[in-house]
């Protein structure tokens, strides 16, 4: 007597093979025989009868560690079939942390991703000045990115100890009272956390390195003296031993893109040392693509560890094509004995962000009348013009958007439709900052700076943003822009704003071309760059349609409409490959003894729903989700049974 009886399905195992007919029965968790299985009885019978059968899909790029722990049943994940996703992406997780900044920490990277605090940390006390002002969105990282480095989120973290050997920062004293709101401090807690949760989905949890550097470093733009690298190494084993299964970075990110290259191979020697993997928001995604690459492949080969290149692409028309060479880097890389592949997202337009949260001292808690009146008063279209000439004087320029609107388009609007699809420079013109030629490369990945190929991931208003000369290199800096001109693109911007009833959604652009040429490598796997969601986030908080369309539009447009491959090696590159790659010995494939991850779909229907305009539809086609042997999904109806596990090192 088995659980589940999958009966009469096309298989679709994983290993790249050929296709049969055949039944998957599961017990007890885990595949117990694929094949003819004759005359056995199950609880649940599954007839897939002119369906595929193939192994749960493996979310190599995800967010997620930063949703579940508000979003843990992980639906958009398990509607579009994805079984298993690697967390903790682009230098960012939820541990470890310190009590003295937990909260602004939290509050950045959920509010930057979700526009919403979490229900379970709304009620902690804030830490950090950076909320005193009503700014919700102005804490540790935002403050950071301007170059003040005054703040309450990680910069905090500086201050608390500079000698972190780990986790147990309080250890030496006694313990501080626990932050209310928070049931982690260590890695290890934070993943002790989700296991009592119940997540719909297996979670491949990997540290950021970010976090790892404001723990020990701080915020601040320094090199890291050999102690603090040491003692981050510390960390970092620290966290590996309580169960993460690498490191990731953002390279184009503060505070973790302030390490130099070598003092992120330091830390990657760790991870070589334990099988670990790297995964790598690159430097820059725009003009500076192949070096970027470069750097990663580099600290490949020098640390030993496993690397996989994040949302890999190339943004801006100016660097359209360029994917073709930095795969054959990966290649050569790959035959020179660096283990080093990438994963892509099937979209040619990356982070959706709006336009309004970009202005400075706009909220998404604040009511949309209050917003329309400020946006028109004068006084405080002066005061962003302010804050925009301080800003191109610093580090880093106002929105980087404005730095390079041709590599911006205009997603959704309130009202010309008709301009959607359309470059920045439609309404904007070739220069609005009016600066000199050439433009400088803008220095931070601010919001949604698309502008330098980086793509926000926490969505942070100019958030996350780190120089690229962080690492020493010489970079000219930005030069000051003229207050007239910047106000009279505030005016302009603003007004179109309120013509648009505030609903202005923006995203760089990458070319349809590119992502077929990426995803199309056979070493190529799939991400969602996502974060799973339960519930529809309002509209104050744009998502990507890659929310819920990513793989059965792999699937679907990719695979059959556009003949990118056929279905066996499809399946393999974001099943068993995978797998592989990330050493799930148990999983990707339907093999006896393997955990039951399971689809079924239609292969003939399979196809995303999702738009820009419509990101919550859900795709159709998929019959059958199984997650550790037990039904997650139901023709995209999610069942109660979370039985997904943290895949704890
Ligand atoms: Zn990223």
């Amino acid at each position: 007597m088995f659980d589940i009886l999958i009966v009469g399905g096309l298989i679709v195992d994983g290993t790249g093979n050929t296709p049969y007919q055949g039944d998957v029965a599961i017990a007890g968790g885990r595949i117990v025989a694929v094949g003819r299985i004759e005359g056995a009885e199950a609880t649940l019978v599954i007839d897939a009868g002119g369906l595929a059968v193939s192994p749960g899909f493996i979310d190599m790029h995800s967010h997620s560690d930063l949703s579940l722990v508000s979003h843990p049943r992980a639906s958009s994940s398990l509607v579009q079939g994805i079984t298993t996703e690697v967390a903790g992406s682009c230098g960012w997780s939820l541990a470890p942390l310190k009590n003295e900044t937990a909260a602004s920490v939290l509050k950045e990277l959920c509010l930057g991703l979700m526009g919403a605090v979490p229900p379970e940390l709304a009620e902690a006390p804030d830490a950090g000045p950076g909320q005193a002002a009503g700014q919700e969105q102005a804490g540790g990282f935002e403050v950071a990115a301007t170059g003040q480095e005054q703040v309450g989120g990680l910069q905090g973290a500086a201050a608390g100890q500079e000698q972190a050997g780990g986790l147990q920062g309080a250890a030496a004293g006694p313990a501080p009272a626990r932050h209310p709101g928070l049931a982690w401090h260590s890695f290890g807690e934070y993943l002790t956390y989700l296991e009592k949760l119940g997540l719909g989905v297996n979670l491949y949890p990997i540290v950021g390195q970010s976090l790892i550097r404001a723990h020990v470093v701080g915020a601040r733009r320094r090199m890291a003296t050999p102690g603090e690298i040491e003692a981050q190494r510390a960390l970092l084993e620290a966290c590996l031993e309580e169960g993460a299964r690498g490191l990731s970075t953002g390279r184009a990110y503060a505070p973790g893109g302030h390490a130099s290259t070598e003092e992120v191979i330091a830390l990657c020697r760790v991870v070589a040392a334990r099988d670990g993997l790297y995964t790598s928001h690159i430097k820059d995604e725009g003009a500076g693509l192949i070096d970027a690459v470069a750097e990663a492949i580099r600290i490949g080969r020098e640390s030993g560890v496993r690397v996989e290149i994040s949302h890999h692409k190339a943004v801006g028309p100016a660097n359209f094509g360029k994917v073709a060479e930095t795969l054959t880097m990966m290649e050569e890389a790959r035959n020179a004995g660096v283990d080093v592949t990438c994963d892509s997202y099937p979209y040619a337009f990356a982070q959706v962000f709006s336009m309004l949260e970009e202005i400075p001292g706009i909220t998404p808690a604040q009511p949309v009348d209050e917003v329309r009146a400020l946006l028109s008063q004068d006084d405080f279209r002066a005061k962003v013009t302010a804050e925009f000439v301080k800003a191109s004087a610093e580090e880093h320029g106002p929105p980087g958007f404005f730095s390079r609107p041709e590599s911006i388009m205009f997603i959704s609007l309130g009202r010309d439709h008709d301009l959607e699809g359309q470059p920045l420079t439609s309404v904007f013109g070739p220069n609005p900052l009016g600066q000199a030629e050439p433009a400088p490369q803008p220095a931070v990945a601010s919001g949604g700076a698309g502008a330098s190929g980086a793509e926000t991931s926490t969505g942070l208003s100019g958030g996350a943003g780190v120089t690229q000369g962080a690492t020493g290199s010489t970079r000219p800096r930005p030069v000051p822009l003229e207050p007239a001109r910047v106000r009279a693109l505030v005016d302009k911007g603003l007004d179109f704003l309120l013509e648009q009833d505030l609903h202005v959604n923006l995203a760089a652009i990458m070319c349809e071309p590119d992502v077929e040429t990426v995803l199309g490598h056979p070493q190529t796997m799939v991400g969602t760059d996502a974060f799973t969601i339960d519930r529809d986030l309002g509209e104050r908080t744009p998502i990507h349609p890659r929310h819920f369309g990513t793989f059965p539009r792999v699937l679907g447009h990719y695979c059959r409409t556009r003949g990118l491959g056929d279905l066996a090696t499809m399946i393999q590159k974001i099943t068993g490959l995978p797998a592989r790659k990330l050493r799930l010995a148990e999983r990707g494939l339907l093999a006896r003894g393997n955990w039951a991850d399971v689809v079924v779909f239609d292969p003939a229907t399979i196809s995303d729903r999702a738009t820009a305009k419509e990101p919550y539809l859900e795709p159709v086609g998929i019959k059958w989700v199984i997650v550790n042997g037990r039904v997650a999904a139901e023709d995209g109806k999610i069942s109660d049974a979370r039985a997904g596990m943290v895949l704890r090192r």
